[in-house]
């Protein structure tokens, strides 16, 4: 009889099409670039917790890869009389099998802690205990309590590799072990499927909750798809009480279905395939806020286990702005910064930032509440700049409210994202003619290359050049929506 995984059973609770898909045609299956970044900081979390588990490096690492799951199991129940810390003990039954992060010895028996690199306890991991809290006990574990140690984004790193407060942890001992009757159930659903044939379960919001499905492109191909789908709708919380009523797009909109202004504008555009534009509306925005002004935008990057002193857990750090500098009669100037040393770029960013940002004039962003919120950050983490920083984030003006409220094409689809904006106010610019680095995930990608002690000079200049280029179009391109909503068009920028 095959084993079910305690990942193979949490696929089935997602969708049963998917522990299907995974055990019969995991061909099907496209990894995306999130959960294999997902799978390596789980990695580091993992060796991280040895350390804070194990102090005194008594423990014992079972390695599932080089001694197979039934030997695994058999040197675990040997390590089970012993009085250390066991870490990846695997547990086999007749119809399941986990591997469990930590067990530390306790009076009779043993604590389990599963150790995960979010930073809250979510329903899921209440699954993923209740399975691994009735596997490891049917098969003979003395399990005392089990409980989740997850990451704590409020703790600060001190430096020196030094990980005491990374984790907190969670009892979920009662929740866990009260339920062995629905994991029972689980093990027998997940059985019943994986011997039947492919289940018919339509996509929906499972796809994507609580993890990404990388069977979408096969489940979605023979679905019947919207021409103008009613997920564009903004705000639109139907969507999916609909879709179950097999209507999926706008055209089909019953009338009894209320919509706010702003979801009827964007369907009435959609459907005419008319832009609109409230030129005078978005004059009268900009108005209180002349020129000079500069037009600002940060690319940051962010780590599960911060590696700088000072920073902490999934903190989004600032290492590259672009800043363009519009004169009252449309000079323009730019400016920009970035740090690819691998230290920590805040303060020299900081710093750069209050230097390029003048004194009184206005400082236009594209969706301020990020710009905003990093620079209270900075402000905080470097109180001799909190003043000068401060009056930055004063005179930050938005062009995402300008842009919502005055204007809308049907290509955007629904967003106002200035990705989604650009091409259809200024077709002549796109992103698209950019090298390398053609949107945020990209800019990541390329500061964690770039930064990498093994990567080359040669290499680090290209992707120095690609970042520059790439940031440096971002704040253009918001100098240029300005000037459709300023009405300057006839200004050669
Ligand atoms: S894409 Fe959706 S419907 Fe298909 S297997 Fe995954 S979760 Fe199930």
């Amino acid at each position: 009889m095959r084993r079910l995984s305690k990942s193979k059973l949490l696929a089935y609770r997602q969708c049963p099409r998917r522990l299907w898909l995974e055990i019969h045609r995991p061909d099907l299956n496209i990894t995306n670039a999130e959960t294999e970044a997902n799978f390596l900081v789980g990695h580091q979390v993992g060796d991280i917790a040895r350390g804070l588990y194990d102090p005194n490096g008594k423990g014992v690492l079972i390695n599932i890869e080089s001694e197979g799951f039934d030997q695994a199991a058999t040197h675990t129940q040997a390590l089970l009389g012993s009085k250390q810390p066991i870490f990846e003990g695997t547990f086999v039954t007749r119809e399941a099998l986990v591997l469990s992060d930590v067990l530390l010895p306790v009076h009779q028996g043993w604590r389990m802690v599963e150790v995960k690199s979010s930073t809250s306890v979510k329903d899921y991991h209440r699954d993923d205990v209740a399975i691994q809290s009735l596997v490891a006990r049917d098969a003979g574990l003395a399990l005392k309590s089990v409980s989740l140690a997850h990451i704590d984004n409020t703790w600060i790193y001190p430096g020196s590799e030094d990980y005491q407060g990374l984790l907190v942890e969670e009892d979920l001992s009662d929740q866990a072990f009260s339920r062995n009757g629905e994991v029972r159930q689980w093990i027998a659903g997940a059985r019943q499927t994986m011997a039947g044939g492919e289940p018919e379960v339509a996509t929906g919001p499972q796809c994507s909750t609580p993890f990404a499905c990388g069977f979408y492109t096969h489940c979605s191909a023979f679905e019947p798809q919207a021409e103008y789908p009613i997920a564009w709708l903004p705000s639109f919380r139907k969507t999916e009480m609909l879709r179950k009523e097999g209507i999926l797009d706008m055209k089909d909109l019953p009338d009894a279905i209320s919509l706010t202004e702003k979801q009827q504008l964007v369907r009435n555009m959609t459907l005419s395939g008319k832009s609109y534009f409230d030129a005078e509306g978005a004059v009268a925005d900009l108005k209180p806020h002349p020129l000079p002004g500069y037009f600002l935008d940060f690319e940051t990057i962010q780590f599960a286990i911060p590696i700088w002193k000072g920073t902490k857990p999934y903190q989004q750090i600032t290492f590259q702005f672009s800043i363009h500098r519009l004169g009252v009669l449309g000079k323009l100037q730019h400016e920009a910064f970035l740090d690819l040393s691998g230290n920590d770029p805040s303060r020299a960013f900081a710093e750069k930032l209050i230097a390029a940002c003048g004194d009184n004039e206005p400082v236009f962003v594209y969706n301020a509440a990020f710009e905003r919120t990093r620079i209270a950050e900075l402000a905080e983490r470097f109180p001799a700049l909190e003043k000068r920083l401060l009056n930055i984030n004063e005179r930050i003006v938005d062009l995402l409210p300008v842009a919502r409220e005055r204007y809308y094409h049907p290509s955007q689809k629904g967003s106002w994202s200035i990705k989604a904006v650009l091409p259809a106010l200024v077709a002549e610019l796109s992103y698209d003619n950019l090298e390398g680095v053609q949107n945020g995930g990209g800019a990541q990608a390329a500061y964690l290359e770039a930064i990498h002690p093994q990567t080359s000079e040669n290499r680090k200049q290209t992707l120095e050049r690609q970042l520059l280029e790439y940031c440096k179009l971002d704040t253009y391109a918001m100098v240029r929506l300005w000037q459709v909503f300023a009405g300057k068009t006839h200004w050669r920028l």
